[in-house]
């Protein structure tokens, strides 16, 4: 066991677009893989073919792809030594089966004819003997139509005639199931509890409590790490290793906590209306119609995404936030994870792609303005795009913003702040803007210096404090009352757009 290579998987079922929390599924796979220098592969669970979503497994790889977390085997990502990797396909070869039949044959799995007419009526029974959770178990099944109760000879006609069936695990009673999670440590579970999981459907496919199993012992998988919502069904797979004879192929578990709505209170929805996507890339789903935006599709730089997904429900231990994917992979361990839920933030999540932004060299973030640029026409040397972004990054989270904070440095305004006009625009002000317009005029170098000395002296000389028309001044060069540090968008702007939009606010300003 302990000198098993490391093989983790992530295993979604194609049922719709991965939400976040199933990308920080396979981060943190993926993370643990990378540190211990093990496999991460991707398998598709499409065995439950009416909740076959069309789009989902592309969806599944792009998602992966974007945020560069990349199995090295599996689906999308070439064939390793346990091709095929969707379940669909593996069952054909027949393994599934085989590991059902070794059950049945060990006495460890039975078969169960009861139609739903016959499970409904179990129900209502249970329901009005005031049972609590009413399960197909080990006191219940008793009564129903199974390979327990019928006569061999009944069991041999009913499969030979072809009649509708499905697989069961035979649950004992009263016994203590115990198995470790590397989250949560030692988990303890009466066998009571647990009910007889189907592992054959009626059409042959196996359920995902089958599949999986057999398809990590398969696959070789070190750890299987998933969401809290399995942590019920893991006693079941416990004793599914053990009755297969293989607990020692059983991968060590890690059920990852929730993550939970802002306010703490419950688990985070889907259509959560905070404004920030719960997608990974933009998602339509054609059952219900309902479109999700991604958090590519809004700007968000992957590595801002991953960085603040490992952070929910992880920690480093220190007060480092900001991780590159190879620093995380080097911190990384589940001993790590916490056990209860992770609030979802969405302004901290704004906080990481600002972070990122702010990273970012001026060249790469033109790069990123350009089609933007495009899309309002404007055509601009790349030395001048490369200043604008580095002036309007320090107060933007995302590139998006800076053509709504900073469209002025490319089109000259046509309208004023009116607030700061009514405010600041007199006699006096009008005066200091003519003033410094011909002072600017004369100098012969247009520095952030120049300007601004020039600036608080033609003010001195009208017997003005600068600060009485510093916002108006940049009012007449933007249109608008707040930007980045005023003298290094004089010096961008340069000697002759100024003067000119100080001449154009002389004029049009009343
Ligand atoms: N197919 C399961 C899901 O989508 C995978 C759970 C697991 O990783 O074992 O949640």
């Amino acid at each position: 066991m302990e000198n098993k290579r490391v093989r983790l998987r992530f295993a979604p079922s194609p049922t719709g677009g991965l939400h976040m929390g199933g990308v920080r599924t396979a981060l943190f796979s993926y993370l643990y893989a990378k540190k211990h220098g093990g496999d991460f592969i991707l398998r598709i669970e499409d065995t439950d073919q009416t909740r076959y979503v069309n789009g989902a497994e592309e969806y599944i790889i792009a998602a992966l792809k974007w945020c560069g977390i990349e199995p090295n085997e599996g689906v999308g990502f070439g064939d390793g030594p346990h091709a095929p990797y969707r379940q669909s396909e593996r069952k054909e070869l027949g393994i599934y089966a085989k590991y059902a039949k070794q059950l049945i044959d060990s006495g460890n799995a039975y078969y169960a004819f009861d139609t739903s007419e016959e499970l409904d009526a179990m129900r209502k029974r249970l329901e009005a003997a005031k049972v609590v959770a009413p399960q197909y178990n080990s006191v219940s099944r008793q009564n129903m139509r199974n390979s327990l109760t019928l006569s061999e000879d009944e069991v041999k006609k009913l499969l030979d005639a072809g009649t509708p069936h499905v697989v069961r695990l035979k649950v004992p009673r009263n016994e203590e199931i115990r198995f470790h999670d590397i989250i949560r440590g030692w988990v303890v579970v009466n066998s009571t509890q647990v009910d007889d999981k189907v592992l054959l459907k009626s059409d042959g496919m196996p359920t995902y409590h089958l599949a999986h199993i057999v398809d990590d012992i398969e696959m070789e998988v070190s750890h299987a790490v998933r969401g809290e919502e399995w942590l019920p069904s893991a006693p079941s797979h416990v004793l599914i290793y053990r009755y297969l004879g293989m607990e020692d192929k059983m991968p060590q578990f890690a059920h990852l906590p929730l993550i939970l709505k802002t306010d703490g209170n419950g688990k985070l929805s889907k259509r959560d209306k905070s404004g920030i996507p719960m997608f990974p890339l933009d998602w339509f789903d054609e059952r219900t119609n309902e479109s999700y935006v991604g958090y590519r599709e809004s700007g968000f730089f992957p590595e801002a995404f991953v960085n603040m997904l490992a952070m929910l429900g992880w920690n480093p231990g220190t007060t480092q936030e900001i991780f590159s994917l190879d620093e995380l992979v080097q911190a990384f361990s589940f001993e790590r994870v916490n056990k209860s839920g992770a609030k979802f933030d969405p302004e901290k999540t704004k906080w990481f792609n600002q972070q990122y932004l702010r990273m970012k060299s001026d060249a790469e973030l033109a790069t990123l303005f350009a089609p933007i640029l495009k899309e309002h026409n404007i055509v601009a040397e790349t030395k001048f795009v490369e200043e604008v972004c580095k002036l309007v990054k320090e107060k933007a989270h995302f590139v998006s913003e800076f053509w709504a904070n900073g469209s002025y440095f490319f089109i000259a305004p046509i309208t004023y702040d009116a607030d700061v006009i009514k405010k600041r625009w007199n006699e006096q002000s009008a005066a200091f803007i003519k003033e410094v317009t011909e002072a600017f005029k004369n100098l012969n170098t247009f520095t952030t210096a120049e300007t601004e000395a020039t600036f608080k002296a033609t003010a001195e000389k009208l017997g003005m404090g600068p600060g009485q028309v510093m916002q108006l001044f940049r009012v007449c060069l933007s249109g608008v009352g707040g930007g980045p540090v005023l003298f290094e968008m004089v010096e961008l702007l340069g000697k002759d757009e100024v003067v000119k939009r100080l001449e154009t606010a002389t004029n049009s300003i009343k």
